[in-house]
């Protein structure tokens, strides 16, 4: 590459990629939270609000492919190496020097890239895209970590979504129910280091039950539930806590959130199910929310209201259930739990199913 060319393509990098100067915190943990290199050549990046991104370009050599990597403020944890397809060699995760991380896209040689077209795109204040290159369909396989679509829970997004034209309208009409009654222990399953299923592009059960937990309290609240959550981040939770935490403060109904995995991660197996231990509290609670979560899930099978006798649900003292919202495995659920749009759905129909209950049986 001549060094007009790298100098041209700097600069005209540096208009959209370093538009965001204000804040780069100085020793932290690396603001690259999430993300995805899609299947249309588009990589999606989350980040900490107003992080500081630069991005560089590397013609390949004799012996290594074209490379484009980005660095982030903030020190990785754990540096790895991830596998590609198609015209990805492989996608490496480093710290190149302390206190930053480093995302490396290598291309296989012989990839035709273009990246004077190359502009990155600020969404919003925490979600970034590029398109890297086109491909006919179905020649690369998605790669990526994490949720890429997090939203940052504010009231004022779940009013927008009550208030706008929705085909989902009706579903979205809560019942009301006694305020300042009620509470409800939500229970996120797995975090931090334990991410419980990974499912297709290195979707994680950990962080996608904690989004939809995370909305569901908020949906709660709104209607004047006592909502207490067994963890609010990736942290590491065993299990007898998330239990004494429910029966310490004599809660009324206990939530698990989970999401499947299917032996040999068969792609055809998908479908959603409620466990409860025993007794028809419980039972009555994972039907109505067993109802619910099926409303938005067309096409998903209905794999049943079932008893389990999963720990958090067999040792808590009040009516308890595990939800298991879809399988991260299985290509029809995998694809809806990784948008945003689903997983609001799925908070709506699961505490759709809470309030009905509590109006009922409470
Ligand atoms: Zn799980």
């Amino acid at each position: 590459m001549s060094k007009f060319f790298f100098n041209k393509l700097f600069r005209y990098l540096s208009i959209f990629l370093l538009f965001n100067l204000n804040i780069s915190p100085a020793k932290s943990s690396s603001a690259l939270a999430a993300w995805s290199l899609n299947s249309n050549g588009v990589l999606e990046l989350r980040t900490k609000s107003n992080s500081k991104l630069k991005a560089y370009f590397q013609k390949g050599g004799d012996y290594f492919g074209d490379r484009f990597w980005i660095d982030f403020p903030g020190e990785l944890k754990n540096p790895r190496t991830i596998k590609g397809n198609g015209p990805i060699k492989e996608i490496r995760l480093g710290k190149p020097i302390q206190g930053k991380t480093r995302l490396v896209i290598e291309f296989s040689a012989n990839t035709n890239l273009k990246p004077l077209y190359w502009r990155l795109v600020g969404l919003d204040e925490n979600r970034w895209k590029i398109k890297l290159f086109s491909l006919p369909k179905n020649s690369f396989q998605k790669i990526g970590e994490g949720l890429v679509t997090k939203s940052n829970f504010n009231f004022k997004d779940n009013k927008k979504l009550v208030n706008t034209r929705n085909r989902n309208y009706e579903f979205l009409q809560l019942p009301d129910i006694k305020r300042n009654k009620f509470s409800v222990v939500l229970d996120p399953g797995h975090g931090g280091p334990d991410p419980g299923a990974i499912g297709i592009g290195g979707l994680r059960e950990s962080e996608v039950v904690l989004d939809v937990s995370k909305r569901i309290k908020n949906l709660l609240s709104e209607k004047g539930v006592n909502v207490r959550m067994t963890r609010t981040n990736e942290v590491d939770l065993d299990l007898p806590p998330r239990v004494s935490l429910a029966n310490r403060i004599d809660a009324d109904i206990f939530v698990s959130i989970h999401a499947n995995a299917s032996r040999g991660k068969r792609r055809d197996i998908n479908g959603l199910e409620t466990f409860y231990y025993s007794g028809w509290r419980g039972r009555l609670l994972a039907k109505k929310i067993q109802k619910q979560i099926l409303k938005v899930s067309p096409g998903s099978p209905d794999r049943g209201v079932r008893q389990g006798r999963f720990f958090v649900i067999k040792n808590t003292d009040m009516p308890a259930v595990l939800v298991e919202i879809g399988f991260l495995t299985g290509r029809l659920d995998a694809r809806r739990l990784e948008k945003s749009i689903h997983r609001k759905r799925i908070a709506y129909a699961i505490t759709k199913g809470i309030l009905e209950y509590l109006s009922k049986a409470g």
